[in-house]
């Protein structure tokens, strides 16, 4: 256990007020509300909790300073650490009014993961998925019963107060009143179908309308399709993780689509028009005469359209000029022909070393 006086942050002659105002920006910064299913920040919180529990209690304090605990048999925070979080909220909510004492809890926002075909994410679709929630009960429309009555424990305020009296004097502190959980009323007949909770689990088929354009790893959110919230109170929302999956032609960068496009020797040198493949289909590009290998050509507008709408990207096409592996007796001697006409032409112009030079050296 660390020093209380250094857990809160405050020097050893911190004032009551010093104190409490420590506590609250600490609480309020690592309060488990904020940070579910992170044990750091629960351990903190305790931490910070039995830290302000010795300190802004005086005797305790006097003990604490003196002794360096707070004479207390059992610990506290054994004690504190049993009880859960509703506790923990329980002293967070008698600092910081939530107001009216109503303490209903919004629904959890929830994340699925939908995989797209390379296609879908170019041009969107509509997916159906099965989602396995808390939802409203129908029954007794998320009120939980019928018969509503202001609640005879905390006389609907939702609170209630307990006393401690101690050889210092008594303290008295508010916590959420256990028998309505803070919602100041109860019903009289508690719904069977949700057995009083407000709330059921339901799956249910929810579709999820994707934009064109998405890339892989983006997040939708269907604002209120998470969790229905405590008591009619606000829903989550559902996040929906897209996964896209490659494509055995064409690969994406941003809104730009890239294929590789394989042509002979001949259609480099001498120049084609040929089909490009684009995700829309097919359209006619011409291969201009001397086309090296590596050459990209850009077909303007046939790429991906902007998720948000505003433009399109283009699809380049990556030209690749194949050797021939395997010639005929014919194809053999016409390259032969070419090297032959080829090496005369070089002569005429350069030496080969000049042209060497030229090609490699400055490129
Ligand atoms: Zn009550
Ligand atoms: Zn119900």
């Amino acid at each position: 256990m660390a020093d209380y006086y250094s857990v809160l942050g405050v020097g050893k002659d911190a004032s009551k007020e010093d104190i409490k105002k420590a506590y609250k920006t600490l609480a309020k910064k690592y309060h488990p509300d904020l940070h579910p299913n992170d044990k750091e920040a629960e351990r903190k919180f305790k931490e910070i909790n039995e830290a302000y529990a010795a300190l802004s209690d005086e005797g305790k304090r006097t003990n604490y300073d003196r002794f360096g605990n707070t004479g207390e048999q059992q610990g506290y925070s054994q004690g504190f650490g049993q009880e859960g979080f509703g506790d923990f909220s329980d002293i967070f909510n008698s600092f910081f009014d939530l107001g009216g004492g109503k303490r209903a809890r919004q629904g959890r926002d929830m994340k699925v993961e939908v995989e797209l075909t390379f296609l879908e994410a170019c041009f969107g679709c509509s997916k159906q998925i099965s989602l396995t929630k808390l939802e409203h009960c129908s029954h007794c429309e998320g009120r939980g019963g019928t018969g509503e009555k202001n609640c005879s424990t905390c006389k609907g305020s939702g609170r209630v107060q307990k006393q401690f009296r101690t050889p210092f004097g008594v303290f008295a502190q508010q916590s959420t009143c256990s028998t309505c959980s803070g919602i100041g009323k109860i019903v009289e007949h508690e719904c069977k179908n949700c057995k009083g909770q407000g709330r059921i689990k339901n799956t249910k088929k929810v579709t999820v309308q994707v934009p064109a354009g998405v890339a892989d790893g983006m997040n939708l959110r269907l604002s209120g399709e998470g969790e229905a919230g405590e008591f009619a109170s606000r829903a989550g929302d559902l996040f929906v993780e897209l996964f896209v999956a490659k494509h055995d032609i064409f690969m994406r960068k941003g809104d730009d689509i890239y294929v590789q496009f394989p042509i002979s020797f001949s259609q480099a040198g001498l120049g084609d028009a040929v089909i490009i493949p684009t995700i829309r289909g097919e359209v006619k590009m011409k291969i201009p005469a001397g086309t090296e290998s590596g050459t990209t050509l850009r077909l303007k507008g046939e790429g991906v359209e902007n998720v948000n709408g505003s433009s399109v990207g283009d699809e380049m096409v990556i030209i690749q000029v194949r050797t021939p592996q395997k010639l005929s007796a014919k194809q053999k001697k016409l390259l032969e022909e070419l090297a032959h006409e080829n090496k005369e032409k070089l002569h005429v112009e350069k030496g080969w070393f000049d042209r060497f030079k030229e090609d490699y050296l400055h490129a």
